[in-house]
């Protein structure tokens, strides 16, 4: 098993705009007549201040990565300009059902790779797509297993070199007659049922063996299968032997007996999305030493790592993983389960997932000339005022905004209460 497969702990759960901070209004207003029912109260009370804590900390830290990304590759750049350029006149705190404030009306780079707030919607909505379509295939009476390749790996190769082996690899392996047969032969999609696959690239960095990628592969078959059928070990030798061939000829190493093939079969669809699609890339604060001291880390952690320690390390690699990640795929769904088991709204871009319009009751308007200013010159504050309209209200982010920018006014004459600029009278212009 490698690494990855330990991610999928609750500290990593995805962060679930319909889940964060949804125990906070209790229904629970009449007294629980037994001990186990006020038991329940306390603990979802606890739940929901950790619940808080966490969304703190993913926004703090998505506001800070989108700073670092501004500051490392520049205003020019797509990720470096996320969230930064106001759409319209106004940028809108809105407040979700679930409590949470997030701003509205800016553009969002939409970057799956480099870009922590973008990469949890995509990954979000990815996962519930291929949770659609696992439960869509299982329930029919389909297959489905579960296969994660990986290769040996230094920690002096670059990982763009990397990423191109193991894309190359997978690409050879579902080509030519061993995979689609000819004439005389049976190829293996034939063999074994295989109807498609939803591929996922992976990536982690150890400090002394370096880059190590792995796909993740749903593969789709027309028959149930488990570790009991004979055929899931044949089918698993099947991809073990041309992995490893793919692999040998490739780079002339020799992929580990153990860790370089792992496949599982699938029995329940629930969380499959979830897994394959790694949202839990988005980490809990608290891994962040144990992760540097002992192992491995994912490129957010990395990224993480950089904006708190400023180690040039840590930096370089955050560099390295952006350059070499550019215009690349992470997840790939093949085109006949895209026909087969279709989403259930109009399939998005990435880019149009991460700019996708937000619900939520607009509570105040801030200018965007005030936006703007803040981006630029305060950028460590937008946080703190997002956090602000959440706990404590309008009032309170224009103590905020206005202990720093003095020529801003609140003003609470419209029906939404709104921060702008002031405006000189004429006679004031002398
Ligand atoms: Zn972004």
């Amino acid at each position: 098993m490698t690494s990855s497969y330990n991610l999928g702990g609750a500290e990593a759960q995805p962060k679930h705009p319909n889940t964060t901070l949804s125990l906070s209004s209790s229904s629970h207003t009449t007294s629980p007549s037994s001990a186990s029912a006020g038991s329940l109260v306390s603990n979802q009370t606890s739940i929901t201040t950790t619940q808080k804590q966490r969304t703190e900390q993913r926004r703090c830290f998505g506001w800070a990565a989108r700073n670092y990304n501004h500051h490392t590759f520049g205003g020019h750049t797509r990720i470096g300009n996320c969230a930064r350029r106001p759409i319209g006149s106004n940028i809108a705190l809105k407040r979700t059902e679930n409590g949470t404030v997030h701003a509205s009306g800016l553009m969002q780079c939409g970057s799956v790779h480099a870009c922590p707030p973008c990469a949890a919607k995509i990954r979000y909505q990815r996962a519930t797509e291929i949770d659609h379509k696992a439960k869509a295939h299982l329930e029919p009476g389909g297959g489905l297993v579960f296969l994660t390749v990986t290769l040996p790996h230094t920690l002096s190769e670059n990982l763009a070199d990397l990423w191109d082996v193991v894309a190359k690899a997978w690409s050879q392996i579902i080509t030519g007659k061993a995979y689609y047969g000819n004439k005389t032969t049976t190829g293996a999609k034939e063999e074994f049922g295989i109807v498609g696959f939803i591929r996922a690239f992976d990536l982690t960095h150890s400090p002394t063996t370096g880059w190590h990628p792995h796909l993740h592969v749903l593969i789709f078959l027309n028959k149930p299968i488990t570790e009991l059928d004979d055929e899931f070990w044949e089918l698993k030798a099947w991809f073990r032997h041309r992995w490893t061939t793919r692999i040998g000829n490739l780079t002339g190493k020799t992929v580990h007996d153990t860790f370089g093939v792992h496949a599982e079969s699938v029995k329940n669809a629930s969380g499959v999305g979830t897994y394959v699609s790694k949202i839990n890339m988005e980490l809990a604060r608290s891994d962040l030493k144990k992760a540097r001291a002992y192992g491995s880390r994912t490129p957010f952690q990395i990224l993480e790592a950089a904006i708190d320690l400023r180690h040039p390390n840590d930096r370089r690699l955050w560099v390295e993983y952006v350059s070499a990640s550019k215009g690349r795929q992470i997840i790939t769904i093949t085109k006949n389960l895209k026909q087969m088991y279709p989403p259930e709204e109009v399939e998005q871009s990435d880019e149009e997932i991460a700019n996708a319009k937000q619900e939520g009751d607009t509570e105040l308007l801030i200018n965007r000339s005030v936006w703007r200013h803040i981006a630029d010159r305060h950028p460590k504050l937008i946080a703190q005022i997002i956090s602000a309209q959440q706990n404590e209200g309008a009032t309170q982010v224009f103590r905020i905004i206005h202990h720093k920018l003095w020529w801003t006014v609140f003003d609470t004459t419209g029906d939404i209460p709104q921060i702008k600029p002031k405006q000189r009278k004429p006679e004031q212009w002398l």
